[in-house]
């Protein structure tokens, strides 16, 4: 299996280098050629097996120059139990007979990006021995919050490799934020920037494209990566989190062989719904992807009129980890569905960046209305879903988890589709604590209560346990203060390497 870029398809390269390079030099996202297909059976033969199998299976079908020996290596020690709190990496809690959550956040950082950044070190540690790459490999990270936290624990300390993150300054919650300044590791730093998530990410897109820089970096013995969504070494573990939520339900007779199930994500960079595009496309049974956004509901509008506007305001909102204008992946899903266009996907993108807007042919919109629904929620709505789904069923959702319930029940009340549905929950409560004990609790103030107050509060509130790699939070030194502007971020870049 080969990938190729999505705005130049002569680019084309192993698994290996793609993971490697992160981005393609124009710009592009590597893309596979083509889309590996699995029968029923297959899939029944999954159910059999535990997540990292599952992992090592469909990963094999992508990432053809990694042996299976290598595979089995890599999702061996990423989805160990002490790690992930089981064996089951990846849980489905079913509160209803149709309303399935499937449970990301029980990696060490408490969001689903652990399910990727856990295993991603891995896969790039073979990578660099594949290419023969004797340069240290510096990973560069944009996060609206959860990104970084998880990129510099799976990277902290892995041998040949060192990492910088990027945060918005006013961008993540008070949790996130000492999460990644206290990060231990001799090869990290975490660096604030004066702007928002879009931002971040177009400085470290800046930096990755700038071939100058580039050359100047590799004389001193540094290659550049990247730790993003945009990284295939990202997209490729999350489709295996939906395959195991289909194999567990049919393990569980929740679904019948070959029934299709809808699925929905609360979206951002457009990284884990594109993840469960291409499990449909690989045979999964799906059939609606539902595409829930909070009031950057740039995706929304998308879905529904065939124009892609970023010009619009941007809200900070209390599902931060979408507080996202420009959906990166996204570009993927035009390249597949447009049939590989390059050339239409460049101008698309090209259009992006001049005038921040794009409109699709009629072709390419079609089909994304039937395969998507998209819809949106403000945060007023966000709480007082988090407030019913706790009083109908005891069950504690974060804010971006309650912002896919929240679109779910608009769609069943538009559609009355009863299909089976797997929500994808994307964050433990307690990483987004005074939003959710708000919401819990209406009544009740917790403006100038205490982080660490909070983290009790919610536990005892919500009978659910604290992890403990949020509430040791309280006892670690913070290590990086730097915060600089936008335009400054190359130099922080420079230092760290000096
Ligand atoms: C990153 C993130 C999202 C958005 O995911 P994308 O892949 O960017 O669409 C949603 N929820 C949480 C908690 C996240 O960390």
């Amino acid at each position: 299996m080969k990938y190729q870029s999505t705005r130049n398809k002569s680019i084309c390269v192993d698994s290996a280098w793609a993971i490697k390079n992160g981005i393609s030099p124009e710009g592009g996202l590597y893309v596979p050629t083509q889309i590996p297909q699995v029968t029923l059976d297959d899939i029944e033969n999954y159910s059999r097996l535990s997540y990292k199998e599952r992992a090592s299976e469909i990963l094999g079908l992508y990432l053809t120059d990694y042996t299976k020996e290598e595979l089995d290596f890599c999702a061996e020690n990423a989805y160990l139990p002490e790690k992930f709190g089981s064996e089951n990496t990846a849980p489905v809690a079913s509160l209803t007979d149709t309303l399935n959550i499937l449970e990301l956040w029980h990696g060490p950082t408490c969001a689903f990006k652990d399910m990727a950044l856990q295993i991603l070190p891995y896969l790039l540690k073979k990578a660099i021995e594949k290419t023969g790459e004797d340069n240290q490999v510096v990973i560069l990270v944009a996060t609206s919050g959860d990104t970084g936290k998880a990129a510099l624990e799976g990277f902290k300390d892995v041998e040949g490799t060192k990492i910088q993150v990027f945060y918005p300054v006013d961008g993540v919650s008070k949790i996130q934020k000492l999460q990644m300044t206290t990060q231990s590791g001799a090869n990290v730093s975490v660096c604030a920037v004066k702007g928002n998530f879009d931002d971040a990410q177009t400085g470290v897109k800046k930096i990755f494209t700038d071939e100058e820089y580039k050359k100047a970096l590799s004389e001193k013995g540094y290659t550049l990566s990247s730790a993003n969504s945009i990284n295939w070494g990202r997209l490729a573990p999350q489709i295996v989190y939906y395959f195991s939520a289909y194999c567990d339900l049919l393990k569980e007779g929740k679904i019948s062989k070959g029934e299709k199930i809808n699925i929905v994500v609360p979206t951002g960079n457009f990284g884990n719904i594109l993840a469960a595009y291409y499990a449909k496309s690989m045979g999964l049974p799906v059939g609606k992807l539902i595409c829930a956004s909070n009031s950057n509901n740039v995706l929304t509008d998308f879905i529904t009129t065939g124009t892609y506007d970023r010009n619009r305001n941007f809200y900070t909102t209390v599902s931060p980890s979408m507080d996202i204008l420009i959906s990166s992946n996204l570009e993927r899903l035009l390249y597949h569905i447009s049939g590989g266009d390059d050339a239409l996907v460049a101008q698309y993108m090209s259009l992006l960046s001049k005038e921040g807007k794009y409109t699709v042919n009629e072709d390419i919109k079609k089909q994304i209305s039937d395969l998507f629904y998209g819809g949106c929620c403000d945060d007023n709505e966000t709480a007082k879903t988090i407030s019913k789904y706790f009083e109908k069923f005891s069950y504690v959702a974060d804010t971006h988890t309650a912002v896919a319930l929240n679109v779910y029940e608009k769609y069943v009340e538009e559609t009355k589709d009863e299909t089976v549905t797997v929500i994808a929950s994307t964050a433990n409560p307690f990483k987004f604590n005074q939003a959710v004990i708000s919401a819990i609790s209406p009544e009740t103030s917790f403006d100038k209560v205490d982080e660490f107050e909070l983290l009790d509060i919610l536990s005892e509130k919500g009978n659910i346990e604290i992890p403990t790699a949020l509430s040791e939070l309280k006892t670690k030194e913070v290590r990086f203060t730097t915060v600089c502007e936008k335009e400054n971020m190359r130099d922080n870049t420079d230092k760290f390497l000096d």
